[in-house]
């Protein structure tokens, strides 16, 4: 792949994300329900990600956003196939990534998802995420957030897939943060992805941007960890694997 580069400058950018963020009712939520009237997604089919690819380009394109959206569903396709493989279970993909422009132009559940977020919606099987604070995420703290992004809503699909169900919310977030870890640090050590200089430090900017606030009660319906929970969850995943994501 293709995990970019330290192509882009940091400082400014934890300021305006964490402001965006604040106002997501719940960022990478777990919203539910059935789904209703959304739009296809473009969709690309799960080509080899070729690892000697690099984009050090310097831009922030919407068609290199696109462009990761694409590569992350693919390779978080490619993995969750081999693990599912792997224990002689069949597969099926999340069914499509739909983005979404306006508030209640998608659905889950009956529930018009609202601007400022990205959900997994189990009732539809469908990523959706709001295209314009996706890329404003990815503008400001590099295109690893979108592999977390992405790689953080499919875990929400494999738990739905394996039947995981916790009593807190919490508890679901955290553990689909270190699947995404997981995906992510198994892919880099596959060689299916490529860390650019930067992306780690990509990684632990954007968990600490989508922490919750220090005064959200961990039980709280929608609570998803504070910053510090979300990086320890992550990165245990990404440098232990899903051994380490207590998939049972
Ligand atoms: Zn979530």
């Amino acid at each position: 792949m293709r995990m970019g580069s330290a192509r882009r400058s940091r400082g400014l950018l934890a300021g305006l994300l964490a402001a965006v963020v604040a106002t997501a009712g719940c960022f990478v939520g777990g919203v539910s329900g059935p789904s209703q009237g959304e739009e296809p997604a473009p969709r690309r089919s799960a080509a080899a990600p070729d690892p000697s690819v690099t984009r050090a380009d310097g831009t922030t394109s919407i068609e290199e956003f696109a462009d990761d959206v694409a590569d992350a569903q693919a390779v978080a396709e490619r993995y969750w196939a081999a693990q599912f493989r792997s224990s002689g279970q069949q597969f099926r993909p999340v069914r499509r990534i739909v983005p979404y422009q306006r508030a209640g132009e998608v659905s889950c559940g009956g529930q018009p998802l609202p601007r400022n977020n990205a959900v997994y919606c189990s009732q539809g099987d469908f990523i959706a995420y709001d295209v314009a604070w996706s890329v404003a995420a990815f503008r400001q703290v590099g295109d690893a957030f979108v592999f977390y992004l992405l790689g953080h809503e499919y875990a929400h699909g494999i738990q739905v897939r394996l039947g995981i169900r916790y009593d807190f919310t919490i508890q679901q977030e955290l553990q689909a943060d270190c699947m995404a870890g997981a995906y992510l640090g198994d892919s880099v050590r596959s060689r299916a992805l490529t860390l650019g200089e930067g992306d780690l430090d990509e990684f632990r900017e954007g968990l600490a941007a989508v922490g919750d606030d220090p005064d959200q009660p961990w039980f709280a319906e929608g609570a998803h960890g504070t910053a510090e929970q979300r990086t320890e969850s992550f990165f245990r995943g990404y440098e232990r694997s899903l051994s380490a994501c207590d998939l049972g």
